[in-house]
């Protein structure tokens, strides 16, 4: 038997807590939470102040508001006074903590856990194992690739009665990780997948990674590996040693060779006999995996036919929740891979997350593996749903059907299999909805997410939302604390797209959005978006729109001033946030030196607006050539500044460093810095301090192949003469979608299967022409038509800007955090 729940005065027992603080030590805990964004099944959460990135004790005030009573902090801070029916275990560490919890939660389990490390794969053989061993049993596993010191509790957490066999992943970066870890975890199964050079960094030495990841295998009955990764590097003792390779071990690979073009057959020696496998995979990565996941099975006592059919049909493991645009203004989360609790959960929680449509629906086929167990498991789906904000709920399968009744909180549309949603799909009008789709292999869920997904080209631009992530996080790093952040989300967010970028940076807590026109920020407001926004160009046209939503407008003339006071004053509103812009010598914008006087005596007449913040813009701030002329700028600005602080009775915000600003002017950063293209890892390439990431990549795809022999000519005009017989692919992209006329000619390049391929001929409206001559591409392919922007600008003369911004609005924007 095993605590099914437990209290939080049990809870204060099972780590070295230095005081308690109880409102209800009754209080029952069932979730753990770290990460105030994502707050789920806040009536049973306990959350724990980590400090990492950000120090979990400073959103203290913020879980509590979000309805979090339970809580894990570290001794001296935080004030724990103050919060009416809360409870408080203090500790000298919370990691530590946290760990000692689901090390206790997991000894109570006797069933086998299997514990993976290695530098790559890690997690393909986590999901490939729980394919191969899914017929066998119930498996928890650790969701997605949560494998540090944080998700591997997390992980463990999760076990219960209800499984009979545990897969966990652990990742280290440095020395001393490890036995964390391992004390959590205690593998009877431990498997290294291989060595590589990740995370070298972290450690003296080669050897002492390695030495590090093998204390993983410390007294595990079974140890599986591969000698040939250990450079000589002895394995501690365990119980048993099972390995693969080429020298003296258990399964012996002998070779490979290609099958039917894209499968791999492996041989191999066990025991003496030649035994053999297929894969639907063709690399090198794919192979050793596939070696590691055979040695498991074996390890595990499965025959060879067995293991031989299996293996045949394993799947790609598609990590990542796929954000797409759907028709009728929907957005479709696209997770239909594979259907289990735990990954229905992390699914569920990313659509909490999503704040663009008042509806977020789930469309839910049958879970494999319930059969027998149906009570139980989607009694567990009804309370995920229950903590989850969906309200629409469209089941497939015969099961879900007959566990109706547990769902009647929510809207519930129930049919017996795919066809028959397809047919009824019509009447189901999904319009203004956020869409997530989790369906089992079996139920074809990939016909639903076409039917969805507006399919009008097959250009699209992805954006990667973990790397603007990063990217934020790079730039945070240059900025002392009290420094605050203002995202510019305008024209589209740089092209990527502005509601999905807007919620991330909410997320992630920066201060100030701003945007150009009055509509952008209206559309963020309807999607969710309750950060302060600026508007840096409003019209008096657009003032009511301004009020209604909460838009703060830049104000840089007296024209704009008097319109805005006069409009406010009629409707007797006082104390309106607005933000001055001052003109410092780039001459777009603003109001000049010698207006500040009567700025001040403006400002002073009236109380309908109070001054947000005062800023200005550097001209050139990342071009050494005018250095002298920013330090001017930052001069006429400090000018300015002054002299209206000693003119009004409260303080306001300065601003003036854009993202060239931020990282070549540290005294330029003052109260708030103005972040735009370096969001999206872009303008900055040169940069040595800051590791950027590449958000947007622009992708199509390649729907013609033809042979041309020389002296023929490819595309208008004639202008792309052959001088040899060449390979010519036409492309889905021309200048209708942003892809400029001046990349044509070989100007321009796209990569089509890895490889670097020239422009032939002139761009045209909808479609270009690429010599691939060598390159074994095939209609249909992916070509990346932009990848680093930076350099493809430089071609053509212009700056990575135009680009991204560019990209015409007819091409579907994907997002995947990476
Ligand atoms: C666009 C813009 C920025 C951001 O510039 P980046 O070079 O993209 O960082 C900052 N301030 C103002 C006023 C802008 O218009």
């Amino acid at each position: 038997m095993y605590e099914r729940s437990y209290t939080i005065r049990r809870i204060s027992e099972l780590m070295p807590a230095i005081t308690v603080s109880f409102s209800d030590e009754g209080a029952e805990v069932r979730t753990l939470l770290y990460d105030s964004r994502k707050l789920s099944d806040t009536l049973h959460g306990l959350f724990f102040a980590l400090e990492g990135r950000r120090d979990g004790h400073q959103y203290i005030r913020d879980v509590y508001a979000g309805g979090v009573r339970n809580f894990v902090v570290a001794d001296g801070k935080t004030d724990t006074t103050g919060f009416p029916g809360a409870n408080f275990i203090v500790v000298k560490d919370t990691l530590e903590a946290l760990q000692a919890l689901a090390a206790y939660h997991r000894s109570q389990f006797a069933y086998p856990v299997i514990g993976i490390t290695g530098s790559n794969g890690k997690t393909i053989v986590k999901e490939w194992l729980a394919q191969l061993l899914a017929p066998e049993y119930r498996i928890a596993r650790s969701p997605k690739s949560y494998n540090s010191q944080i998700g591997v509790a997390l992980s463990l957490w999760q076990l219960d009665g209800s499984y009979d066999l545990a897969i966990i992943e652990a990742g280290i970066s440095k020395p001393g990780e490890m036995d964390a870890l391992h004390a959590m975890i205690r593998p009877d199964i431990a498997v290294l997948t291989n060595i590589g050079p990740a995370h070298d960094d972290g450690f003296a030495s080669r050897g002492d990674k390695i030495r590090e990841k093998l204390r993983l295998f410390e007294g595990t009955a079974q140890a599986i590996y591969s000698p040939d990764h250990l450079q000589g590097i002895p394995m501690p003792s365990a119980g048993r040693h099972v390995t693969w390779g080429d020298g003296e071990v258990s399964l012996k690979v002998t070779g490979h060779e290609l099958v039917d073009g894209h499968k791999c057959r492996i041989h191999a020696e066990y025991e003496g006999r030649p035994v053999q496998l297929t894969i639907p995979f063709t690399d090198a990565a794919a192979r050793e995996n596939a070696a590691c996941c055979w040695t498991v099975m074996l390890a595990m006592g499965y025959g060879q036919a067995v293991i031989t059919e299996r293996m045949a049909m394993l799947q790609s493991v598609e990590m990542r929740l796929e954000m797409k645009r759907g028709i009728n203004n929907c957005t479709v989360v696209d997770d239909s891979y594979s259907n289990d609790l735990s990954s229905l959960a992390i699914a569920l929680d990313f659509l909490r997350q999503q704040q663009q449509h008042a509806t977020r629906t789930l469309i839910l086929s049958d879970i494999p593996g319930a059969s027998g167990r149906e009570e139980e498991v989607y009694s567990n789906v009804a309370k995920l749903l229950a903590d989850s904000k969906v309200n629409r709920l469209v089941t497939i399968g015969a099961a879900l059907l007959e566990q109706q009744g547990k769902f009647g909180f929510v809207k519930h549309e129930g049919f017996p299999d795919t066809a028959a949603f397809l047919a009824s799909f019509d009447e189901l009008a999904f319009h203004d909805e956020t869409i997530l789709l989790k369906g089992a292999r079996k139920y074809a869920f990939e016909r639903i997410s076409q039917l969805l997904t507006a399919k009008l080209h097959d250009t699209v631009l992805e954006t990667n939302l973990n790397a603007v992530e990063h990217n934020l996080n790079q730039y945070k790093s240059l900025l002392p604390k009290q420094v605050k952040l203002m995202a510019m989300v305008k024209a589209f967010s740089y092209g990527s797209g502005s509601f999905e970028v807007a919620n991330l940076l909410q997320f992630n807590k920066v201060d100030y959005l701003a945007v150009a026109y009055a509509d952008e920020g209206v559309e963020l407001r309807k999607s969710g978006i309750r950060l302060p926004i600026m508007v840096m160009s409003p019209t008096a046209a657009s003032f009511d729109a301004l009020l209604a939503h909460e838009l703060e407008p830049e104000i840089y003339s007296f024209s704009i001033l008097d319109d805005f006071v006069r409009l406010l004053a009629g409707k007797r509103m006082s104390g309106y946030p607005i933000h001055i812009k001052v003109d410092t010598g780039m001459h777009r914008l603003g109001f000049g030196a010698g207006d500040i006087e009567q700025v001040i005596s403006s400002l002073q007449e009236t109380t309908a607006v109070k001054v947000q913040s005062v800023f200005s813009h550097l001209a050139a701030a990342g071009d050494t050539v005018h250095d002298a002329f920013t330090e001017k700028q930052l001069t006429a600005f400090h000018g300015f500044a002054e002299r209206l602080r000693e003119a009004l009775d409260y303080p306001f915000i300065r601003h003036i460093a854009n993202t060239a600003g931020i990282r070549r002017w540290p005294q330029a950063h003052l109260d708030m810095v103005r972040l735009g293209i370096g969001l999206y890892g872009a303008g900055s390439k040169r940069s040595t301090t800051l590791q950027l990431q590449q958000a947007s990549t622009l992708k199509t795809i390649i729907t013609q192949i033809r042979q041309v022999p020389a002296g023929e000519s490819v595309g208008y005009s004639r202008s792309g003469m052959l001088t040899k017989d060449s390979t010519i692919a036409t492309v889905n992209i021309g200048y209708a979608d942003g892809y400029d006329r001046r990349f044509g000619n070989g100007v321009g390049h796209m990569v089509v299967r890895g490889e670097k391929v020239p422009t032939v001929g002139d761009i045209c409206m909808d479609m270009a022409m690429l010599d691939i001559s060598g390159v074994d591409a095939r209609e249909g392919d992916e070509v990346i038509v932009f990848g680093d922007v930076d350099q493809l600008a430089k071609a053509i003369g212009t700056i990575p800007y135009e680009l991204l911004t560019g990209i015409s609005q007819r091409v579907k924007r994907v997002y995947h955090y990476g």
